[in-house]
């Protein structure tokens, strides 16, 4: 196991939105960094111009803001390190540990070969421009890594799936430097991590295939060789790697779709790692509990229905007060001008009522936005006369009740008493007079929440209209 200080990094390329994919390697590199006392830093990879855009970096760094993983030292930007890596490069033609390529798209044609090596074709470059090696001459080149000639295989000895062996096969002299000037990603993530003094680095499976090459660079380099650690994918709910296409996706939808940035994280943390039967974690309890040793290494499979159980355990644990700041403050929800003339303790009481049954935010708004206007429809629109009468003793009786809790339960008891009715008769007709739907919050909280004057209107509205 490496030694260092632990620093870790995430490293998006801002080409789209943030995959949810992305944020929980984020998210895993994060924890991993608060559990041990390490470093949490960010690295934003634009060195694609054609596919960077700068509305995708505001994006992802939205994104990872909103989830609270703030990166410990300022964020660097690949593309402004572009100097650095091509004099790297050129240290590394110095030093003979790589090679100017003069070869012509045509003489590449007859230069690559396809190789197979367990089932998977890769083209190779047979290293012909290698005898140049110390010679620079008046063309065109690209700078090509020179493979060690004694390397028969490279073995990845990865923190999460175990130790990984490559045969040398499959990869050639590969590209560092295009003969545009670009560097390529294989090399800049190199450079970037040993200037970044980066330990471990955690890291989506797909780019597994990208680290023998990289390591065979750190020894290149002379720079000390991190630990890696591959995640495996997470899959879409019909077992296949899940697209970017895909509606669940996109990381900063949840923010907007009111699920808990706590919960979303808490959902990701426990896809593909467990801690017991644990499945509600508070941020600090995933910082406490979170190792690499218990990461599976198999794929797990997106579960929009586990997410939704995670947020509303979530959303129910919250204080209402917490609640309204949140959807107020960072879901810029127009909680105010939504509800006007409500007062702030009437809020938290419906708060309070309607967290119980809401999976989103943004559900829990709506719930407010209707129970606070009066009921348009009513699930029940037609009374018998004999409900009629009782609305009405009802209204008559709660004019002189206290609108507690306690006082409320005792007074439709004896009310239900004296009048030989259930309560399982009352209840809805109470419930559809207050809301206009027969499924709501307990008709005691209901009642409290909206307050002794705004209950005796809306059961005088529903009353008249029959
Ligand atoms: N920039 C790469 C990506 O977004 C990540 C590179 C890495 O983590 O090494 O997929
Ligand atoms: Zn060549």
């Amino acid at each position: 196991m490496n030694q260092q200080p632990i620093r870790v990094r995430f490293a998006p390329s801002p080409t789209g939105m943030l995959h949810i994919g992305g944020l929980r390697t984020a998210l895993f590199n994060f924890l991993f960094a608060r559990h041990n006392n390490g470093k949490f830093l960010l690295r934003i990879e634009d060195t694609d111009k054609e596919r960077s855009q700068q509305q995708y970096t505001d994006a992802i760094l939205n994104t990872i803001s909103w989830c609270s993983m703030t990166p410990d030292e300022p964020v660097v930007i690949q593309s402004e390190r572009q100097q650095e890596h091509l004099r790297v490069a050129e240290q590394l033609v110095h030093e003979q540990k790589a090679y100017y390529c003069y070869c012509t798209p045509e003489e590449l044609q007859r230069r690559i070969a396809q190789t197979t090596v367990n089932g998977i074709t890769y083209s190779r470059y047979d290293g012909f421009c290698k005898k140049f090696i110390g010679q620079k001459l008046d063309k065109p080149f690209v700078i090509r890594f020179a493979v060690p000639a004694d390397c028969t295989q490279v073995v990845v000895d990865d923190a999460i799936k175990g130790q990984i062996t490559f045969s040398s096969d499959a990869f050639d002299d590969f590209i560092l430097v295009r003969s545009d000037g670009a560097p390529m990603y294989n090399f800049v993530v190199v450079v970037d991590d040993a200037f970044m003094r980066i330990s471990h680095i955690i890291r989506g499976e797909e780019h597994l295939i990208n680290t023998p090459k990289q390591i065979l660079l750190y020894q290149a380099c002379g720079y000390p060789v991190p630990t890696f650690g591959h995640l495996p994918l997470i899959l879409g709910p019909d077992g296949t790697k899940m697209s970017k296409r895909d509606s669940a996706a996109n990381a900063y939808d949840y923010k907007e779709r009111g699920y808990l940035p706590e919960a979303l994280c808490n959902y990701l943390v426990r896809l593909g790692w467990s801690h017991g039967d644990q499945e509600i974690f508070s941020f600090p309890e995933m910082i406490a509990a979170f190792s690499l040793n218990a990461i599976s290494s198999k794929g797990a499979l997106f579960d929009t229905q586990k997410l939704d159980w995670v947020n509303s355990m979530h959303i129910k644990a919250l204080s209402a007060d917490v609640l309204y700041t949140y959807m107020k403050q960072v879901m810029q929800l127009p909680l105010d001008t939504h509800l006007p003339g409500l007062s702030l303790q009437t809020l938290y009481a419906l708060i309070d009522q309607y967290k119980q049954r809401c999976v989103t935010l943004q559900q829990l708004y709506h719930e407010l936005v209707n129970i606070h206007a009066q009921p348009a429809n009513y699930e029940i629109a037609q009374l018998t006369f004999e409900e009629k009468k009782l609305l009405d003793s009802l209204i008559t009786n709660l004019v002189v009740t206290e609108f507690t809790h306690e006082h409320l339960k005792k007074m439709i008891k004896v009310f239900c008493h004296t009048q030989e009715i259930k309560l399982g008769d009352l209840g809805p007709l109470i419930r559809v007079a207050l809301t206009g739907k027969k499924d709501a919050p307990g008709i005691y909280d209901l009642m409290v929440a909206l307050g002794k004057e705004e209950t005796l209107t809306r059961l005088r509205n529903y009353y008249a209209r029959f």
